[in-house]
């Protein structure tokens, strides 16, 4: 394989040495354990949303390419799912512990074609998914003890789509239970961020997986629409916006697919008068700027009871003023750039919708870079129920404040939405957690915390916000069929 150091990026010093970065200057397709040249000859260019320079050009599949890809998967669906559950283990273990290796590497990357911190995904994005092949490995010769007494078999082909907010911590959610439970997949990584995605398939051949077993095909919107709608594809794993998941319920209504759905959230973060205001001040920045805001379950509805609104605002105000914006690629950046063009728009079309509302709106005195795609974090105060900033996902670094005063009112108000994705609540008490965990409609709910994730524990929504969960034992069974 040719492959070159490129060395066109303007790394921050704290980087310089990330010259060892392997890219080309063209990826392909990754079909059938082969890098496989489009059929159309299109092909797409991928970004640095940081400062608007190509990195690579990126083959776009179309359905003919995902047809390939397809029949790559169901040709070695036979041989993967006979394997005995350890043997497939081993793999992801391999692959795993590659990714753990390469994590400097797949960082960059990251964050050169995504526009995060580079601290995120040092910190959090890559661990996470090494760690998620690490659980799934673990697994996969021990699903008749996830199942007791029950008999599984693994679905066939799996069809994935992903967003670009999380790019390879997605790919290794929805790559890591489907192989570990048998399955075969073809998986499509967003427009914007196909980067890791394709140095991951590098893994995979390196860990010299049996070829079909693992296939990336990227591409657009109609690329997933293609796989979505190929009758070989016997289940659909889909994270990204409602309405597109809406398309995909419709299209795969009248067969036997089988679906889950991670799409859109508008999360409250509930604060009581008795929590510790300096924590929980931590807790809602972290909730709604990390990772510039673009979360499925991001903090960006925030009700403050009325006793201690004014001194968490001045709180958050003063701390949004400390929040470093800028460079993806400095160690210090705490917010880095939006991750394209089009979602930048949207960000602002809010940001007017909010203004002409008549809401407070404050921002940090920040400067941003002139060239690429940025939003200073946003704040907008005295917010009422029936504002669009209140109601729409706006997946952008911008929060939406609302008081209460009592626990039956915040709760009447966090689950007036028609999302249910996530939630978080911020209090001493004990019973007062016990009690919203009961009744808020939501499918993952933290305490005294915010945004933390674990391989072992379910992830989904309610609602609009999808069904199905990823991770844990509950992510298993999305990719199994119960033959009892
Ligand atoms: P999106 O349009 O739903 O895209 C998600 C994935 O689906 C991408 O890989 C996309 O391809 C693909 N796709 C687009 N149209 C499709 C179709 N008709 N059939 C099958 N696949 C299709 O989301 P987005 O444009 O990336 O982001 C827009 C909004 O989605 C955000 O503002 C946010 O509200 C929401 N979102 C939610 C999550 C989440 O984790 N829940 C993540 C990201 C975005 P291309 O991107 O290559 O076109
Ligand atoms: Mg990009």
């Amino acid at each position: 394989m040719a492959v070159k150091n490129k060395n066109v990026f303007d790394f921050s010093p704290a980087l310089e040495s990330a010259g060892h970065i392997q890219l080309k200057d063209q990826y392909e397709l990754f079909i059938n354990g082969k890098w496989t040249k489009p059929k159309s000859g299109k092909y797409f260019k991928t970004i640095n949303p940081s400062n608007e320079k190509v990195i690579a050009q990126v083959a776009e599949a179309s359905k003919t390419d995902v047809d390939a890809a397809v029949s790559a998967a169901e040709k070695a669906f036979n041989g993967w799912s006979s394997l005995s559950g350890k043997e497939r283990g081993k793999y992801l273990f391999r692959l795993a512990r590659l990714i753990q290796e390469k994590a400097r590497e797949l960082s960059v990357i990251e964050t050169l074609d995504g526009g995060k911190p580079i601290r995120e995904s040092r910190d959090i994005d890559i661990p996470l998914a090494a760690a998620h092949f690490f659980y799934h490995a673990g697994w996969a010769d021990k699903l008749e003890y996830a199942f007791p007494n029950r008999k599984t078999e693994p679905l066939g082909v799996a069809g994935q789509i992903i967003p670009w907010n999380f790019p390879l911590l997605m790919a290794a959610w929805k790559l890591a239970p489907a192989l570990a439970c048998g399955n075969t997949v073809v998986l499509k990584p967003a427009e914007t961020t196909p980067l890791t995605a394709l140095k991951l398939a590098e893994i995979i051949e390196e860990a010299e997986f049996p070829p079909g077993v693992v296939n990336i095909v990227t591409g657009a919107g109609a690329t997933g629409a293609a796989i979505v709608n190929h009758p070989k594809v016997n289940k659909i794993a889909f994270t990204g916006s409602t309405e597109v998941g809406k398309i995909i319920q419709r299209a795969t209504a009248n067969t036997d697919k089988k679906l889950t759905l991670e799409l859109g959230g508008k999360a409250a973060n509930i604060i009581f008068e008795d929590a510790a205001i300096n924590q929980a001040v931590e807790g809602i920045i972290n909730g709604i700027y990390f990772n510039q805001g673009h979360v499925c379950c991001a903090g960006s509805r925030l009700f403050v009871q009325e006793s201690v609104h004014d001194e968490v605002i001045q709180k958050l105000k003063a701390r949004i003023e400390n929040l470093v914006v800028g460079d993806p690629m400095d160690k210090n950046t705490d917010i880095g750039a939006i991750n394209s063009k089009s979602q930048l728009e949207t960000i602002n079309k809010y940001l007017k919708i909010g203004k002409e509302e008549g809401l407070e709106m404050f921002q940090s005195s920040c400067s941003v870079p002139s060239k690429g795609f940025w939003c200073k974090p946003t704040i907008f105060t005295g917010a009422a129920q029936s504002s669009r900033i209140v109601q729409d996902e706006i997946f952008g670094p911008v929060l939406a404040v609302q008081t209460f005063r009592t626990i039956g009112e915040v709760i009447q108000k966090a689950n007036n939405t028609p999302y249910g994705l996530s939630a978080g609540v911020w209090t001493d008490k004990g019973s007062k957690i016990f009690n919203l965990t009961q009744q808020l409609r939501a499918g993952v709910i933290w305490a005294n915390t915010f945004n933390k994730f674990d391989p072992t524990s379910p992830f989904g929504g309610y609602k609009e916000s999808g069904f199905g969960r990823e991770g844990g034992v509950h992510g298993l069974e999305s990719y199994l069929k119960f033959n009892d």
